[in-house]
């Protein structure tokens, strides 16, 4: 009996923890990971919990108990796969992930390739969960920016330094001002109806 009550108490406890870190920001963007990758559930796990971090920085809450819905700005989904579409982009061995942006930018669908991450995190001695975490924030950064959406600092720049992995390793590696505030309006529920069209169909 004990057993079973400790059980009920842990798993109140993190459900509570969940709704806080849900309710605590008033914009907030859900993404469905979607593993095709037979990526471990430990990996996945530690990188949403990287993804929350680096949003939290941006003053935007992270859902991820809510299945992707096609038809709204804010419902994200995150394709974690070993096989590439066939692009141009997505060609080349250094690109970790790919977003799936409209010609003026964002979109709602993001690739984070599995193998080549995880290559690139045996090659620079980082946590998988660490280089995920920050492939996912920037592609989805993509998915929620307008073009041109590549920066030349912060977690948005189009290709990452030694230097860069150390900072993210520290959690340091985060959204520009500006760029977590352009994120806030868009996902914004208050944003004027007016620019409710701008969104391209990819
Ligand atoms: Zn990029």
């Amino acid at each position: 009996m004990a057993h079973i009550s400790f059980i009920a108490v842990a798993a109140f406890a993190t459900m509570v923890s969940q709704v806080s870190a849900q309710t605590s920001r008033d914009v907030t963007v859900a993404l469905e990971i979607r593993n095709l990758a037979a990526a471990p559930d430990t990996v996945l796990d530690g990188a949403m919990r990287g993804v929350r971090a680096i949003f939290d920085r941006a003053n935007i809450g992270v859902e991820s108990d809510e299945p992707f819905q096609i038809g709204g700005r804010r419902s994200l989904l995150v394709i974690v796969t070993d096989k590439r579409p066939k692009s141009r982009l997505a060609s080349d061995p250094l690109v970790l992930g790919l977003a799936a942006e409209g010609v003026e930018g964002r979109g709602v669908i993001a690739y984070v390739f599995y193998d080549r991450a995880l290559q690139y995190a045996r090659r620079h001695s980082l946590p998988l969960s660490v280089v995920i975490a920050h492939v996912i924030a920037h592609e989805v950064g993509h998915l929620l920016l307008p073009r041109p959406s590549h920066a030349d600092t912060g977690i948005m720049k189009g290709a990452w330094t030694t230097i860069d992995l150390m900072e993210a390793q520290a959690g340091r590696f985060s959204f520009l001002p500006e760029q977590s505030e352009s994120m806030r309006r868009y996902l914004s529920p208050a944003r004027p109806p007016e620019i409710d069209g701008e969104m391209a169909s990819n």
